[in-house]
């Protein structure tokens, strides 16, 4: 548990208006006052995240919701209640209390409580209502341990609270409350049928699906190339048998081009590669421990120097249609169907 000393001065900075990371249930976040323009700008500027992207403000209250938006319906009160503190983030119009610094120049704001003790007491202790990206650089993977934030933010932020590593590991379900029928804008922890089992139908921003020929999706954060190792990343879809077969034939060829080539496996599968740095991302019984390690693990093939990385797929049900969606991105949609 963080210590006390630690939270006094890292409330202290946010209301100053300067930048804390801290540990949330899903990533590590990079937090500033999300009510004061100049505080939000710092959070651009440390990660260099391109300024029509807006931010999530995270709150540790049901009743400050209220203060920040321009009215809330009954269905997102229902998701609230059921699933509020955890990994949804819900976009509401909002009202002048949120600066345009904070929300990239839009004139709605996504919320979302967090379920962590450290970042509960933080927002509490602050100004409670904190903006917060994950606290990586732009484009790079999202940090599931403090020292992933040490990594790419050394030196750019005063402080950083160490929580242990984080519980799910991938980033919440958005969902779009101003549009006509609540609308998901980025797969999460929580699936498509968690939410429609409380409020009925919800759609899949038709945006999402596909690389460049996709259409454009409405999360503006969700257009860019993301989560992605430096290295070159490929997912093998098809068969698991067949799947292994060409992977091992793709190390092969990598080796004899000279290439260092990594492999992302799974338990049920990482004994099957004889050749290039083979790592189990989770098991396939619990997709949640793929979540959970995905970006670290790309993080240990950047930190090897791999040059190519070759990865297993995953159904795109359930939880798995949100670690599609990362993987995709991380591959910047190169895909290799066998
Ligand atoms: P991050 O916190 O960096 O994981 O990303 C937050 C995501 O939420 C990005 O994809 C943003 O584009 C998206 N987002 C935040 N606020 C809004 C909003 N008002 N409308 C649509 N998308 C939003
Ligand atoms: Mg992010």
């Amino acid at each position: 548990m963080q210590q006390k000393a630690d939270l006094t001065e890292a409330s202290s900075i946010i209301r100053s208006g300067g930048l804390v990371a801290f540990p949330t249930e899903t990533v590590y976040g990079l937090g500033a006052d999300a009510l004061n323009p100049k505080a939000s700008k710092r959070i651009y500027e440390a990660k260099g995240r391109p300024s029509d992207n807006p931010l999530i403000v995270h709150i540790a209250r049901l009743s400050d919701l209220e203060a920040i938006t321009a009215g809330i319906s009954d269905k997102a009160l229902l998701l609230a209640e059921r699933f509020w503190p955890g990994p949804l983030t819900m976009i509401f119009q909002k009202n002048d209390t949120v600066p345009l610094e904070t929300t990239g120049g839009l004139d709605t704001v996504a919320v979302r409580m967090p379920n962590h003790p450290v970042a509960l007491a933080l927002i509490a202790e602050s100004t409670g209502y904190i903006a917060a990206p994950s606290a990586n650089m732009s484009g790079r993977p999202s940090p599931t341990q403090a020292f992933h934030v040490k990594e790419d933010m050394e030196g750019r932020i005063p402080m950083i609270l160490d929580g242990g590593p984080v519980g799910i590991g991938i980033e919440s379900t958005i969902v779009d409350f101003t549009e006509d029928i609540p609308m998901i804008l980025r797969p999460g922890y929580i699936t498509k049928a968690q939410l429609e089992e409380v409020i009925g139908e919800i759609r899949m921003d038709p945006g999402l699906s596909g690389g460049e020929r996709g259409g454009r999706p409405k999360a503006p954060g969700m257009k860019y190339r993301h989560y992605a190792p430096r290295a070159e990343m490929i997912l093998v879809k098809g068969r698991q048998e067949t799947v292994i077969v060409r992977i091992n034939e793709l190390v092969q060829e990598a080796a004899s081009e000279g290439k260092k080539a990594g492999i992302i496996a799974t338990d049920e599968t990482c004994r099957c590669y004889p050749a290039g740095i083979v790592k189990s991302v989770g098991t396939r019984v619990h997709e949640e421990t793929v979540a959970k390690h995905l970006y670290g693990i790309l993080r240990e093939f950047d930190a090897l120097n791999v040059d190519i990385i070759y990865s297993e797929s995953f159904s795109e049900e359930g939880i798995g249609q949100a670690l599609m969606n990362r993987m995709l991105k991380a591959a910047g949609h190169h895909v290799l169907e066998v």
